[in-house]
């Protein structure tokens, strides 16, 4: 592929070593960009490219696999560069031989510490992108405005512009205006969250200890990691057992559970729309029921 020869120079002056593409071997699994692992010189690297539009898209994953780094809690590939030609963005990363569930207690105690890690307010410096949907993440110390106006609201505004009208947006108007009330006798810290932690941005590298990877990183409540680890077929026991026993959960989250999913819904209807409408308007219902 011609871009391998831009890339390797991108690779070549960031790490200071000198770097050339022997092999390139694609890798599925992704949702968003296409994959792969580049090998030379007797390196690997992880290289995902999608169109140089996307660049900021990368700029922003690489950031967010570092300010995970920098919680030293889980193992995440370290980002190594970001660049674009004329045709394609890129992101680099280290290649990380992943396979299997791991040590799912050791994940659940990792997650929590993770968590530990905490700002002074709700969001991050920076927006990314959940999917390939922008995820606004403009600081604010006010978690359910936070929430209401850059996740519920955002996806709500986005599926009405998807076509996404009528009975859920009704519904999603009553959540947005009463919500509040789920947080009654909780008050959530800013934990740095991975924000997109479904099964398949987890697995275990060749020692069998936890990797996560493909972060939509923000500060936030912990319960909506959680959730989502939820969303798709869960962890097990283990994890969840581990996880509880290093930082307990607050019996609310049974309901915020549902209330926190809605987003990751939401968005998934404007991904790939289909069914994620109803199931996003039976969720509504669900909480509206729940929070009365
Ligand atoms: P997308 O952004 O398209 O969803 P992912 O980041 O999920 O792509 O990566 C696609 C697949 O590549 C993952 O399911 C995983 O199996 C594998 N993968 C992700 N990161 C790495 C890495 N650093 N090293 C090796 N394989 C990886």
């Amino acid at each position: 592929m011609q871009h391998w020869s831009t890339i390797a120079d991108n690779i070549s002056q960031a790490t200071g070593k000198s770097f050339s593409v022997d092999n390139s071997q694609s890798i599925g699994g992704g949702c968003i960009n296409e994959a792969f692992r580049i090998s030379g010189n007797g390196q690997d690297y992880f290289v995902k490219l999608h169109s140089s539009a996307y660049l900021d898209m990368f700029e922003a994953e690489a950031a967010g696999l570092q300010e995970l780094a920098s919680a030293q809690a889980i193992k995440v590939p370290l980002p190594v560069c970001t660049g674009s030609n004329s045709s394609k963005a890129w992101v680099v990363m280290e290649y990380i031989s992943l396979g299997g569930r791991g040590n799912m207690a050791l994940f659940g105690q990792q997650l929590a510490a993770m968590h530990r890690k905490t700002s002074p307010s709700f969001g991050w410096h920076t927006d990314n992108t959940i999917g390939s949907t922008p995820q606004i993440n403009t600081p604010n110390i006010d978690w359910i405005n936070f929430w209401r106006e850059h996740r519920l609201g955002y996806q709500l505004e986005l599926a009405a512009r998807n076509g996404c009208s009528g009975s859920l947006q009704r519904k999603g108007e009553r959540l947005m205006e009463s919500f509040d009330m789920l947080f009654t006798n909780y008050q959530p810290e800013a934990s740095l969250l991975h924000g997109d932690l479904w099964s398949g941005n987890y697995s275990s590298d060749a020692q069998g200890s936890p990797v996560i990877f493909d972060p939509a990183i923000y500060y936030g409540d912990r319960e909506a990691d959680l959730a989502m680890t939820e969303l798709f077929g869960g962890f097990g026991s283990s994890f969840y057992d581990a996880y509880h026993d290093s930082w307990p959960i607050d019996p609310g989250y049974k309901v915020r559970k549902t209330f926190y999913n809605i987003y990751h819904i939401l968005n998934h209807f404007n991904l790939f729309g289909g069914g994620y409408a109803s199931q996003a308007e039976n969720m509504i219902g669900s909480v509206l029921s729940e929070s009365k």
